[in-house]
């Protein structure tokens, strides 16, 4: 295992580099370094101007539009994306329900679907979670019953991500309750303008819409709509879960935030001397790079074993990487101290150019650090991982 760059891939950072100062748009940078709301067309906007370049998609295999990059390689786009500040891909799409195209749609669905994932013409959701059916996911109850060509769902769907914009969602639904809960559960992708479906907001901590419940009353899906083989959903829910891979990790993000707290603390003063010059606060920030830079090692040591597949290594990075996310985000606030208590939502949505609270660096802080809660639970929660390490790589 060799955790140097090849010069090889040290030129292919350089093209990245160039790529991103030329391409990525000056009002999207700063949204994203201010840790500023991003509206539906921020999103699409950075898809577009990727796609063009031919990278929207790195991880797909070259026939569907893919890029034929290594692992290290795409580590590398992701790891300069987040230096540059740049809006994320969202994973819906092109990370998630394109794996699962891909390995089990039929060629009508795939014809159809993948350029248009590859090229963000439709948005896409998650509808795996139910308020009963989290963690325990099997036990879903959203159902899909057959009449003629169609299958009538019924249920609901909750914590669905950017589901008020989306035009499509795929859902596990149960097609067959008198099995084994995993064999009963069916793969459907759901064109969300179709009469019974409702989107209603959950406004999160930081009064932020950012995720919804929905509910589905006797909604007519074509059978057409079905991925793969009836009740056979449960596997190909599994396989695009073993997607979300390495980049939740998100090393190059925090390394970003990094300096931008080193950045917040030299500017704020600690009787008469920079915070950042403050022996207590100056050792937490220097635990947290340490602890960063071990990630980072860690991430270099999952990837150089390309090829194998995902494994619960995937686990132990979402573990460490979301703890580091969230020490980020308390650092920033106790940086700031009582400058965290302003809350000015016109400027974070950037409809007001600067925070009528007068900080610009300071005002989105605290919301910020409230919406990072989130990240030791989504994408299965964090004591979920502890059990898979536990069991997959410890054995116990
Ligand atoms: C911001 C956000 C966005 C999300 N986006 C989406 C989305 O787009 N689509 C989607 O389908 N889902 C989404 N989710 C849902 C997410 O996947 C679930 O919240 C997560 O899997 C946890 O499930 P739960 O909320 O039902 O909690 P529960 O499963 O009820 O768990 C509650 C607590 O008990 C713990 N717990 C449960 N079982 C065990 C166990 N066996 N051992 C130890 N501890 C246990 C959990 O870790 C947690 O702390 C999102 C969630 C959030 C917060």
């Amino acid at each position: 295992m060799d955790l140097h760059y090849t010069a090889g891939e040290t030129a292919f950072r350089d093209t990245v580099r160039a790529f991103l100062d030329s391409h990525l748009p000056a009002d999207l940078q700063r949204k994203v370094r201010q840790h500023l709301r991003l509206t539906k067309d921020d999103y699409v906007r950075w898809h577009k101007i990727v796609a063009q370049q031919g990278w929207a998609a790195p991880a797909w295999p070259v026939e569907y539009g893919g890029t034929g990059w290594t692992a290290v390689q795409r580590h590398i786009w992701e790891d300069e994306c987040a230096r540059a500040a740049t809006p994320p891909i969202l994973p819906f799409g092109v990370n998630m329900v394109a794996p699962v195209i891909m390995a089990f749609a039929n060629a009508e669905q795939k014809a159809y679907y993948l350029p248009r994932i590859l090229n963000c013409d439709d948005w896409w959701c998650q509808g795996y979670s139910e308020p009963g059916a989290g963690s325990d996911l099997a036990s879903l109850k959203t159902t899909a019953e057959r009449d003629g060509d169609h299958y009538i769902v019924n249920g609901q769907k909750t914590w669905t991500t950017l589901g008020q914009h989306a035009d499509m969602i795929f859902c596990l639904v149960r097609t067959d309750s008198t099995v084994r809960k995993q064999e009963g559960i069916s793969f459907l992708l759901i064109d969300m303008k179709t009469p019974g479906i409702t989107v209603r907001p959950i406004i999160m901590l930081d009064e932020e819409h950012e995720v919804n419940e929905v509910f589905f009353d006797n909604v007519r899906v074509p059978v057409s709509n079905l991925v793969g083989q009836e009740n056979k959903g449960w596997t190909y829910a599994k396989y695009l879960l073993g997607h979300e891979r390495t980049g939740i990790a998100a090393v190059g993000r925090s390394q970003r935030e990094l300096t931008f707290l080193k950045q917040l603390a030299m500017r704020q003063n600690k009787r008469g001397a920079p915070l950042l010059h403050d022996p207590a606060f100056a050792a937490k920030v220097a635990h947290l790079e340490i602890e960063l830079m071990a990630l980072e090692m860690t991430v270099l040591r999952v990837i150089s074993e390309e090829g194998k597949g995902p494994g619960p290594q995937a686990s132990m990075l979402k573990v460490r990487g979301s703890e580091l996310q969230q020490q980020l985000t308390e650092l920033m606030v106790e940086a700031i101290g009582p400058q965290a208590l302003p809350f000015d939502p016109d400027f974070l949505d950037g409809s007001a150019p600067h925070s009528s609270a007068g900080d610009d660096l300071a005002a989105p802080l605290a919301a910020y650090y409230f919406n990072y809660r989130k990240t030791s639970i989504y994408g299965g929660s964090n004591e979920i991982q502890k059990n898979i390490i536990t069991q997959m790589i410890l054995g116990l």
